[in-house]
């Protein structure tokens, strides 16, 4: 996979690759990585990036040359081309052409979640557009941009921090960056949220670790972990219970928690309101 980052501030996004697991990933050449700086695209000499919004209206805007300058040298395609050009364009053997996905990180976006995340990690090249100010001119949505995408329905100041959302949540699952196992059993990968997990010490401020874990029963283990998941799923998270029932991503083992656990601990929830 790689991620190609437009923005005015790649310091944001730099330090980031250049830390932990990614910077491994990257060693390793599973995953590459550049930022491009939207400012040298600019080409007056004060590299002016923003105007003010035609219509009036507070803020102001990001400028639609430079920008599209910075998309074309990222390798981005005119979504006016047709598919065939595009394959054409970049390589003489139709099929091999290399996928670019230009996302722009948006308020006014599909929602993200880890559906959109496991997409994603499947691509071979994201474009990542980071808005700042009020956002970006709409023709160079209408021109370049594949799809918007939201991080949640709240504004942040700028585009940076969603990009290393998306990039956090997908790099992860590329193949070959973190065991299979451990994305196994993660929130989200079947419909439940995680069990909770304890390390050293045994007892930390009077508190134990619970019996089953230091009991070295795995299937009892296994047994209570699930439990805990469906028990922490309903009580904070009913809509993914419902919603789990309704497309049927639950074992019959799962299910039977769900009543069990709904009648016994009053965990009723809103599982059976459609919302
Ligand atoms: N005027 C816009 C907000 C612009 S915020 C509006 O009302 O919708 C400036 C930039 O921050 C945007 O261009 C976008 O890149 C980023 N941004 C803000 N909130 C975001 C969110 N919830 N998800 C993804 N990106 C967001």
């Amino acid at each position: 996979m790689k991620y190609t980052v437009l923005t005015l501030f790649p310091e944001i996004v730099d330090a980031f690759f250049n830390t932990s697991i990614m910077a491994k990933a990257i060693e390793r050449g599973v995953i590459s990585y550049r930022s491009i700086n939207i400012r040298d695209y600019a080409t007056d000499k004060h590299h002016k990036c923003d105007d003010a919004p035609y219509g009036g209206g507070a803020g102001m805007l990001m400028l639609p040359e430079p920008m599209g300058r910075a998309l074309e040298a990222a390798g981005a395609v005119k979504k006016t081309q047709t598919d065939l050009e595009t394959v054409a364009a970049e390589t003489a053997t139709p099929g091999q052409a290399k996928k670019r996905r230009v996302i722009y990180l948006s308020p006014s976006g599909r929602l993200f979640n880890q559906t959109m995340a496991r997409e994603l990690a499947a691509e071979e090249e994201l474009i990542l557009l980071c808005g700042r100010y009020e956002g970006i001119d709409q023709r160079i949505i209408d021109t370049y941009v594949d799809e918007e995408i939201s991080i949640g329905d709240y504004v942040l100041s700028s585009g940076e921090v969603s990009a290393l959302v998306l990039i956090d949540a997908t790099y992860r699952l590329v193949d070959g960056v973190i065991s299979a196992e451990s994305l196994e059993e993660e929130s989200f990968s079947d419909g439940l949220l995680e069990y909770p997990q304890y390390t050293r010490p045994e007892i930390y401020d009077k508190l134990r670790v619970p019996e089953v874990l230091l009991s070295g029963h795995h299937e009892q283990i296994r047994r209570w972990r699930l439990k805990k998941r469906v028990e922490k799923t309903l009580l904070v998270r009913p809509d993914l219970i419902q919603k789990g029932l309704e497309a049927g991503w639950f074992s019959a083992e799962t299910r039977k928690l769900i009543v069990e656990l709904q009648d016994t601990a009053g965990l009723k929830g809103d599982t059976d309101e459609r919302n």
